[in-house]
């Protein structure tokens, strides 16, 4: 018998049947809430009409034209519309078709960027070990999940890794945010004076750290204190904002709120919203500008990068997302999701941490609140609540990992933007009733 060759092929799936606004409906006609987007993708729900209208207009003009022959009404469009509110001059677009790529083509464009003005000695990537960068051999080579990388380590390019910025478990408590961001920026610094600046190419994070960690925003002034240091050695910034951009912090670039801006920047998930496989690199004018002066060519391409019906769906997206001020709403949920969980789940003895950023809300679960002693690595908690919120029609993004020897499970959840006061409140009562029933308290 042939079948889907499944990421788990142990498992057996309900089929998909149908969107209907934050809901999936499968073919039994169970209902689910998506509040976790898929994986933090689903921005704009599941059946959005204009979208839908978008793609198949596009498709009615012309499904597939080669990059290397043609361009797009769709893609320049959305170039445009991209890069007119990126900060700084990350004026320039290159687009892909999901997250790993938009990473692989990050650290090319870094790398070639130094072949192109002479400083071909720069090679070395440095990244932090909470860090998820995607499953391609160069992502997952400066990524910092250790299960990911374990059975592919003889495949991975070496890759430095230094501290992350997560103050649960890492900030002193006597430590200010200054304090500690200035901790981490000197970590760096010494990291790259120890592997000789003149060798190093570029600092890889993500803006706020998603799969690994669930929703772990840097504090402070974190992410100025690291772009100094990079200027300092002429090291460049990339941000990995496949999954904490295009919205789901409640900026459309979540280094806004940090006042921050990358030399180069990855997006995906939040772009075409699931709609259509799309990813993007943002390049600033300064990286550009030195290919074009240079060599006139960027060593990468894939087939479908630039695809018309994908640029159309995530033009589509994004003019939804601003005409209908949706950003406004991922803030005030955002912050009801918070205020709610907080409510909720303070008083439960395995919650050790809420934490995020607009729509984009992590948990961090723990053993003993009080040691932060995690939970028994070999119990999988966080796979048993993925299936238990499954079964109440609650679909979340739960995560187990190992970090600096310490077991993490940790939820993340990642609600369509747009997700009603009431959608909220049903989330947090499902939630709270899946914990209850897997992490009982003890009478
Ligand atoms: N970068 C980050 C921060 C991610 O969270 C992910 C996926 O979760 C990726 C890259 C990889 O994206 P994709 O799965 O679309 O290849």
């Amino acid at each position: 018998m042939t079948h889907v060759f499944h990421r788990n092929p142990k498992q057996t799936l309900p089929y998909a049947v149908k969107g209907d606004g934050i809901h999936i409906i499968d073919s039994t006609g169970k209902s689910y809430i998506d509040a976790s987007g898929g994986a933090a993708v689903s921005c704009l729900g599941h059946s959005h009409p204009v979208v839908i209208d978008a793609i198949k207009h596009q498709l009615d003009q012309i499904a597939y034209a080669h990059t290397s022959f043609f361009s797009s009404q769709a893609a320049e469009s959305l170039a445009d519309f991209l890069s007119s509110r990126a900060p700084g001059d990350l004026d320039h677009v290159y687009f892909l078709s999901g997250g790993s790529e938009a990473v692989e083509a990050s650290l090319k464009l870094a790398r070639q960027y130094f072949v192109e003005i002479g400083q071909a000695e720069r090679h070395i990537f440095i990244a932090r070990r909470q860090s998820y960068h995607g499953n391609t051999l160069g992502a997952l080579a400066i990524g910092g999940n250790e299960w990911r990388r374990k059975p592919f380590l003889p495949l991975l390019a070496p890759a430095q890794h230094v501290s992350p910025c997560y103050p649960y478990r890492d900030q002193g408590s006597h430590e200010s945010d200054e304090q500690y961001a200035d901790r981490l920026a000197q970590e760096l610094d010494d990291t790259i004076e120890r592997l000789g600046p003149q060798n190093v190419a570029a600092f890889v994070g993500e803006t706020v750290v998603g799969a690994t960690a669930g929703a772990l925003a840097p504090v402070g002034d974190y992410w100025k204190k690291i772009r100094q240091v990079c200027d300092k050695h002429g090291v460049l910034l990339i941000l990995d904002e496949v999954m904490s951009g295009m919205g789901r912090t409640g900026y459309l670039y979540a280094c806004e709120e940090d006042g921050v801006v990358p030399d180069i920047m990855a997006i995906a998930k939040g772009l075409g919203a699931g709609y259509q496989p799309i990813g993007a690199m943002l390049a600033s004018d300064r990286i550009y500008q030195a290919i074009l002066n240079g060599s006139g060519f960027f060593q990468h391409g894939h087939t479908y990068m630039g695809h018309a019906t994908a640029c159309a769906g995530a033009l589509a997206v994004q003019q939804v997302i601003e005409h209908e001020q949706l950003l406004e709403n991922v803030r005030q949920r955002g912050e009801q999701l918070r205020r709610e969980l907080h409510q909720a789940l303070d008083e439960h003895p395995n919650v050790g941490d809420i934490r995020g950023r607009g729509l984009f809300v992590g948990i961090e679960l723990v053993q003993d609140k009080a040691s932060k002693q995690a939970l028994d690595p070999g119990l999988k908690t966080h796979a048993r609540i993925k299936q238990e919120a499954f079964s109440q029609g609650l679909m979340l993004y739960p995560m187990g990992g190992t970090i600096d020897g310490v077991h993490g499970d940790h939820i993340l959840l990642a609600p369509p933007f747009i997700c009603t006061e009431a959608d909220i409140h049903e989330i947090v009562k499902r939630l709270t009733h899946t914990l209850e029933r897997v992490l009982p308290r003890q009478a």
